[in-house]
């Protein structure tokens, strides 16, 4: 502990002794590239507002007896209050690098955990959303000092890499360089590299990238390994999203790749690089940047992230167009740095419905509402769902129960009827909710059978998409995604976000229609219970642009229930009861006119 400690201050002395030069400061002018004095600026509110938090940092650090941590931290709120406020403006990036010093002050002086992760996490805010600031080098530098006093083997890679990210004339520039560089080799002729676990380091892995893609829809999903933060941003001209995964390496079979999406993608390609040594960066190419919406699923962790065809409009491009002319070169407009991923979360803007071309079939060109319906048996493959009495597999189940419902809506309506799967196949969950978007489907039902660890509970319940209101209807999102329910309350932050896109009504609408029939079409030959309506955070509505609903047909863990699944009499009356529920619906919908084939009538 104590050489630890030890340890610590001694890398701060050399920091201190050979003094860094603050923005501001005559010295600045000697080591900066550019002057914060010579930088055009407007707005006289944000130069007014930074050089008195300055002189209050002058002051503090004058009498530093005479001020304790509160005084340090509101100190370091009111540098935030700055780039908050202007974050576009000339001295935004110097506010960030102030807020960052001011905790490094505190490490120094307290040794405390979360100072240090302050410091690192505003020194890399300040590199990624300032990529022009002349600060970069120097903020490098000092997530090198940090990470070198707590023996983080990255240390010398933020060393290494500054000639790279900036240039070797930009990093001779900052003190300690050299003698950073010097110290770099001699640790690496004493320590040769060796392999490392990178996640026994604590670092993620960015494994690989899967995507969908059709003119009016794309996602792209990212696999890591482990949880992580990240942040995201837009940069114009080119037009691209990038996308920061802290403590994230690439796999070795992705470094350096990208994927060419289609021609008639909206989004030309996507690209992985190590951004820092240990920051991924994911960037989306985009001939116009389009709106999108960024959210995560657990158990495999990974990101989501879906394009719509609409254009991209951020809330703060009207302020960053008039400060545009303030600032020497382009830079993102970031709106708040974002350290976790409820942040980054809040940071997305409302992604409006997206556009459907419309010309696909005679059916739509008609005007008819529903011209196309995705069933989606549940499971499948490796994942053969619930296990009920007998070793029933829930995905031998629903896929009879969708197959049988495809003949039956086929008979009786001119549709089109699409599956998710038609054989036993594994499909990932958002594979399913994405193929739904992006081959423009109407109506998307997902076909499960439910299962419990009360053997009595038995009946039919069905649901759409919102934040779960019951227990039991959690843990059978929880079951159902596959994750812990304590995992699944992680998701809360992320639901408000999703649903901004979601048809939810016309879901619940459908839910209860299906329900509805279901219980009457089943209760006509078997006893069995109406569980109702209700909604839950099932990961394969999320992001569905067209009404969807999950139908528990009944329980595989009853003891009668679980038989009767296994039955093709009890399956014709599940399927029975959907089709009258869709026609009900669609009545309500007045398509049903339209959509009947003309034998029928
Ligand atoms: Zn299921």
């Amino acid at each position: 502990m104590t050489v630890g400690l030890r340890r610590i201050r001694w890398c701060f002395a050399i920091l201190w002794v050979t003094g860094y030069a603050l923005p501001g400061d005559p010295a600045w002018e000697i080591v900066g590239p550019v002057s914060l004095l010579g930088k055009p600026r407007s707005g006289v509110d944000a130069v007014a507002l930074y050089r008195s938090v300055q002189a209050r940092y002058r002051a503090m650090q004058a009498w530093p007896e005479r001020y304790d941590r509160r005084h340090w931290e509101r100190l370091a709120a009111q540098f935030r209050t700055v780039y908050y406020r202007y974050p576009t403006h000339a001295v935004a990036d110097d506010a960030v690098y102030m807020e960052a010093e001011v905790y490094a002050r505190l490490f120094r002086t307290g040794a405390r955990d979360e100072d240090w992760q302050q410091a690192v996490d505003r020194y890399k805010f300040l590199i990624t959303e300032y990529p022009h600031s002349p600060w970069g080098p120097t903020a490098l530098l000092r997530v090198a000092d940090l990470y070198r006093a707590k023996a983080l083997p990255e240390w010398a890679s933020y060393v290494t890499e500054c000639a790279r990210l900036f240039s070797e004339a930009r990093c001779q520039k900052v003190p300690d360089y050299k003698s950073l560089l010097a110290q770099v080799r001699s640790a690496r002729s004493e320590a040769p590299a060796r392999p490392e676990n990178v996640r026994a380091r604590g670092l993620s892995v960015l494994q690989g990238i899967r995507y969908w893609t059709s003119p009016q829809y794309t996602r792209i999903v990212l696999d890591l390994s482990d949880a992580v933060s990240y942040r995201t941003g837009v940069l114009r001209d080119p037009d691209r999203l990038y996308i920061d995964l802290d403590q994230t390496v690439l796999s070795r079979q992705i470094r350096g790749q990208g994927w060419e999406l289609p021609t008639h993608a909206h989004l030309r390609q996507v690209r992985v690089g190590q951004y820092l040594p240990d920051t991924a960066r994911v960037v989306l190419d985009f001939d116009r940047i389009k709106q999108h919406r960024i959210f995560i699923l657990e158990s495999p962790y990974r990101i989501v992230i879906d394009i719509f065809q609409r254009p991209w409009e951020s809330a703060g491009q009207a302020q960053s167009r008039a400060e545009a002319a303030t600032r020497p070169t382009e830079t993102p407009a970031p709106s708040a740095p974002a350290d976790r991923t409820e942040d980054a979360a809040a940071r997305e803007i409302p992604v409006p419905e997206a556009n459907r071309s419309g010309t696909y079939s005679i059916a739509r060109q008609l005007g008819m509402k529903v011209a196309r319906i995705m069933l989606d048996p549940g499971h499948g493959g490796h994942d053969p769902g619930a296990i009920g009495v007998g070793g029933l597999r829930e995905k031998d189940v629903t896929l009879a129960i969708a197959r049988r419902l495809r003949e039956a809506i086929l008979r009786r309506w001119n549709v089109e009827v699409l599956m998710t799967r038609d054989d036993d196949r594994f499909v990932p969950l958002e594979e399913r909710t994405a193929m739904a978007n992006s081959q423009g489907v109407d109506l998307f039902i997902s076909i499960h059978a439910n299962a419990s660890r009360d053997g009595r509970l038995h009946g039919v319940e069905t649901y759409y998409l919102h934040w779960a209101r019951d227990p039991h209807a959690m843990e059978v999102a929880a079951r159902e995604n596959a994750v812990s329910t304590a995992k699944l309350h992680e998701l809360r932050k992320f639901v408000h976000l999703i649903l901004q896109n979601t048809k939810v009504e016309e879901s619940r609408d459908l839910a209860e229609y299906l329900q509805k029939h279901l219980i009457g079409s089943v209760r006509s030959r078997y006893p069995t219970r109406d569980l109702g309506v209700k909604s839950a955070p099932f990961y394969v509505l999320m992001g569905a642009q067209m009404p969807a609903v999950l139908v528990e047909t009944a329980f595989l863990t009853h003891d009668r229930e679980g038989r009767l699944l296994a039955d093709p009499a009890f399956q014709d009356r599940v399927v029975q009861g959907l089709l009258e529920g869709l026609a009900a619906y669609l009545e309500a919908q007045g398509s049903l006119a339209n959509l009947t084939r003309p034998s029928d009538t």
